[in-house]
């Protein structure tokens, strides 16, 4: 073997530790926002409309390209920095070592691989209290390092709904109902005194205001983001990549998925009409685009990535 070849000069040897670096950056106006995957979710076809017919999901997944045994949700978590403020949107999966997803839960090493600091962190606003959105908390030793002040920001609605929460309209895998209490539970209990609970809206930050929207959750909300006339919307669960094409689709994990479909209704509606930027959850990483009408339905429009 040629010898340049079997050693090459140092320095060029460094393998990334993954194919991409699962972050990207907006911003809007003066405020920062960062999308970070949390990683992928594979779960099975029917939560994406289990009260549409199983040939019409087939016939989605076949005309999106995706393999008709599974779908993989996106995760996305959004950093926020606005003003003297350091905001997390959600906190990814974390780990459940019961439900066997090794491909999520990802968020804590990709903060620190953008150099962020937990400790920086100053406010942590939830959409809703679902193990994907708060599991990254309740990772070992992630508490211990986030400050003794900080601000947990969530819907009254939302703590009294885990309280004793209805599952009765969800479907969701087995294993999945009781991870998710489990979750909630714990994470109400291990963060009590750091939640700041609002009704319907709150402004977190200058430019940063949470619009509790019910529907997926009775608490679950949207984070909205306006700033020198440009504005960014994080939908949370109130959009997923089949809602565009299907916005009455009855996803898996809506607890009041009739309500659910009227919320994406709206906002979809709403977003079309303001052209502004929309993050979600689970729409594919990076999940920064634009909402059209198209016909009785919807159109994601990706942004064009801006590097
Ligand atoms: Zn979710």
């Amino acid at each position: 073997m040629n010898q340049m070849i079997s050693k090459p000069q140092q320095g060029t040897t460094v393998k990334p530790e993954e194919l991409v670096p699962s972050r990207y950056a907006v911003q809007i106006g003066e405020i920062e926002v960062l999308v970070i995957s949390d990683g992928v979710l594979p779960l099975p076809t029917k939560m994406l409309g289990h009260n549409a017919e199983a040939a019409d999901r087939a016939a989605w997944l076949k005309d999106m390209y995706l393999p008709q045994d599974a779908f993989d949700w996106s995760l996305n978590v959004v950093l926020v920095r606005s003003g003297a403020q350091t905001i997390l949107i959600d906190a990814g999966l974390g780990l459940d070592p019961d439900l066997n997803l090794p491909r999520a839960g990802q968020l804590i090493k990709r903060l620190e691989s953008a150099g962020i600091d937990l400790g920086s962190v100053t406010d942590v606003v939830l959409t809703h209290m679902h193990m994907d959105h708060v599991g990254g908390l309740l990772v070992d030793g992630v508490k211990e390092r986030l400050r003794p002040d900080l601000r947990i920001h969530v819907a009254a609605a939302e703590v009294k709904f885990w309280e004793a929460p209805d599952f009765t309209h969800v479907n969701m895998p087995e294993g999945f109902p009781d991870a998710l209490r489990a979750a909630a539970k714990k994470f109400a209990a291990d963060y009590r005194d750091q939640l700041r609970l609002f009704e319907d809206t709150h402004e977190v930050a200058p430019g940063v205001v949470v619009h509790r929207t019910g529907g997926h959750t009775p608490g679950h909300s949207v984070v909205r983001l306006a700033s020198g006339g440009d504005r960014l919307t994080f939908a949370g669960d109130a959009v997923f990549a089949v809602g565009f094409d299907h916005p009455d689709w009855h996803n898996g994990f809506e607890h009041d998925p009739e309500e659910a479909a009227r919320v994406r209704m709206r906002l979809l509606t709403e977003l079309a009409a303001t052209g502004e930027q929309l993050v979600a959850t689970h729409l594919p990483f990076p999940s920064v685009g634009r909402v059209a009408v198209d016909g009785d339905t919807f159109r994601w429009v990706p942004v064009f990535w801006d590097y």
